[in-house]
């Protein structure tokens, strides 16, 4: 059966040798093709056509090794096809089984000096995947790349979605960067980023009526930096970049080194006519594979946390008791306990607030500082997840109380140095069956596979930030629109969402003014994705809420089978569904300045004569009626501006 599957596939397979220079390796729907080929110079360029439009022009590939150079003067030697089919099942990203099938053509160049270098690329429906493999030529095992030519030249029409990195050593107690900047919609190629350095994955690009195209990396392990984008030239040419000297605090290389034979991360590309595609992959889970089996079953759920409404003070006992007892009251799984325990609990008190929690059938998230000497980030615990020594004991003691997880805050950098403490982290944490967030921290590229005690990272402007700044909370609606095409497409967002208060300090009556309406923050439990949410409820949210507000939260998932975008547009609004078991949840938000009448297509509820629908009255509080599709198996919903409804089954 398998292998008349494999016959079938390898007849759809459409691979042309058009002259002896060039590669075709086509989807299996034939709709992505992609075109490789050597120049006179003996540099290898690749090029890719969706639907037989252009999405990237000739762009560069190839590598300049401390060994080797493989940037030019290669020869190819031969090519290796094959069919790769794979099912898997994943139960912490957008849906639980996934169905990888793609082409692959492994292409073999070698150089003037019969060194050899293979570049992998595979191509699925509406992904391109390419790494390149590097063979040990003559004695020296020892690799440091030192230039990826790997390039993404897009037609001069296009426009993009970027986020900058940040320079090294800047911002708050130097942390920076912490992958908390700002999307800019809709660019033009080439022009300069904020800083200068480059653009954090994943970058969004709008190539006009050709297309779209999301350009990230996965794989990224303790065996390679984590790149980026470099800044754009005008003819719209961005390529991989490694990490700048600065981060890290200047320790460590900011090029990666491998051993030979080696290998690079996977290059990624999702393609598509429409943003469906881009919304719905899964191709950072489709290349790469768990590291290590859990030393346990890992549980997911929901989970409240002090810190994000009543602050650093809050890290008191009493206060956590409060928050436990939050938890308790909407039957979540889990607290987070966050910075400053260490100092204003004290850890010799800290196991009889675990054991109150656990008495109230409530699992605890324990906060750490990762810092040795990379920032100036003061709180604490600190000193006990920068070394291996330091964290097996932690870990121990952890594990002697229950602790479920850990969130490790102010990480470095992207250095290679840097990737190999949060490998070290997860994988010491999976030996004391602990789950890990991370936050201040990079893009994680394919972890939630990868590592399967990994939960999430924030890598983003997240929740805290509507707290800190009006100006978030003016952009609240913008930036949700944001994120399901581009930052949370290809990763886990532990965003910290569902801000309930009105006015964002502990008494509801002061701080920053919410602009948003409840259902939206309701959506947001929704639309973005990660398998622990740290849901910014608090403890007056069970009396000044709404009952279906406060239901809602109570009943929420924070695991997915299944992700269609139903529609939207990045910046402008989006209507995503999300399926957890047999119950559907369709959450639609609006950034626009006018309520947004669309009448939108639900098959998935064509067999359900009731629908639950959430939605904002005309004074902008929250409603809940009843609605069926009609005969068409379409509902017309108006969303406010900067409100949301939500469907459900
Ligand atoms: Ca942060």
């Amino acid at each position: 059966m398998r292998k008349a599957l494999s016959l079938f596939a390898l007849s759809l397979f459409c691979l042309l040798h058009l002259q002896a220079k060039n590669t075709l390796i086509a989807s299996p729907d034939k709709n992505l093709k992609v075109n490789i080929s050597l120049n006179t110079a003996g540099e290898i360029k690749y090029n890719v056509f969706y639907k037989e439009k252009a999405i990237l022009e000739d762009s560069p590939l190839g590598m300049v090794t401390s060994v080797s150079d493989f940037s030019k003067n290669l020869k190819l030697i031969d090519t290796k096809e094959s069919v790769i089919d794979k099912h898997y099942s994943q139960n912490r990203i957008k849906q639980t089984e996934v169905h990888y099938l793609a082409n692959e053509v492994i292409l073999n160049y070698e150089t003037p000096k019969k060194e050899k270098m293979s570049l992998v690329m595979r191509v699925s429906n509406n992904d391109i995947a390419l790494k390149y493999t590097l063979a040990q030529n003559g004695e020296t095992a020892r690799c440091i790349i030192q230039k990826e030519m790997t390039g993404f030249k897009f037609p001069d029409f296009t426009t993009t979605f970027l986020t900058p990195q940040a320079t090294p050593m800047i911002g708050w107690k130097q942390t920076k960067p912490s992958y908390e900047e700002e999307y800019i919609p809709d660019e033009a190629l080439g022009t300069p980023s904020k800083y200068g350095v480059g653009y954090t994955f994943p970058g969004l690009f709008h190539v006009g009526d050709n297309g779209w195209a999301l350009v990230s990396e996965t794989g990224v392990s303790s065996l390679y930096c984590a790149s980026k984008l470099s800044e754009g030239t005008k003819d719209g040419l961005y390529t991989v970049a490694f990490p700048e000297a600065g981060e890290n605090n200047g320790m460590g290389m900011a090029n990666p080194a491998i051993a030979l034979p080696g290998e690079t991360p996977w290059r990624t590309i999702t393609v598509a006519d429409n943003l469906k595609p881009i919304v719905e992959t899964t191709i950072p889970f489709d290349v790469v594979e768990p590291l290590y089996k859990p030393s346990t079953d890992y549980k997911f759920g929901r989970s409240t946390w002090s810190w994000i409404m009543w602050q650093d003070h809050s890290l008191n006992y009493d206060d956590q008791v409060a928050y436990i007892n939050l938890a308790a009251d909407l039957g979540y799984e889990y607290v987070l306990i966050d910075g400053l325990w260490d100092k204003q609990i004290g850890r010799e008190r800290m196991p009889s607030l675990f054991k109150y929690a656990q008495s109230k059938g409530v699992d605890v998230f324990l906060w750490y500082n990762s810092n040795g000497y990379w920032n100036d980030a003061p709180q604490g615990a600190k000193q006990c997840m920068h070394t291996s020594v330091a964290r097996k004991a932690e870990m121990k003691w952890l594990k002697e109380h229950g602790i479920k997880g850990i969130k490790v805050d102010f990480f470095g950098g992207d250095k290679q140095e840097t990737m190999k403490l949060y490998e070290d982290i997860l994988s010491d944490a999976n030996d004391y069956g602990i789950m890990v967030i991370f936050h201040g921290c990079t893009l994680p590229r394919g972890w939630e596979r990868m590592y399967p005690n990994f939960v999430g990272s924030e890598a983003v402007l997240a929740s805290e930030n509507l707290i800190f700044s009006q100006d978030a909370n003016d952009a609240e609606a913008y930036n949700a629109t944001l994120h399901p095409f581009i930052r949370n497409s290809v990763a886990s967002m532990e965003f910290g969402p569902v801000l309930l208060n009105k006015r964002h300090n502990r008494t509801n009556d002061g701080g920053q003014i919410r602009k948003t309406t409840d259902i939206f923050q309701l959506a947001t439990a929704v639309l973005f994705q990660s398998p622990v949410q740290m849901f910014a409820i608090a403890p007056n949210n069970l009396t000044d809420c709404d009952n279906l507000v406060i239901d809602f939260m109570k009943n929420v998932p924070t695991t997915w089978n299944e992700t269609v975008l139903i529609d939207g547009y990045p910046g402008k609004y989006v209507v995503l569904a999300r399926r957890h078991q047999d119950k559907w949840y369709v959450a639609a938000i609006n950034a626009e300045k006018n309520a947004k009448k669309i009448t939108i297509n639900l098959p998935m509820f064509n067999n359900t004569s009731k629908l639950q629908m959430y939605s904002d009255k005309k004074d902008r509080s929250p409603q809940l009626e009843t609605k069926s599709l009609n005969k068409k198996g379409e509902l017309t919903i108006e969303i406010q501006s900067e409100g949301a409804v939500i469907i459900t089954n």
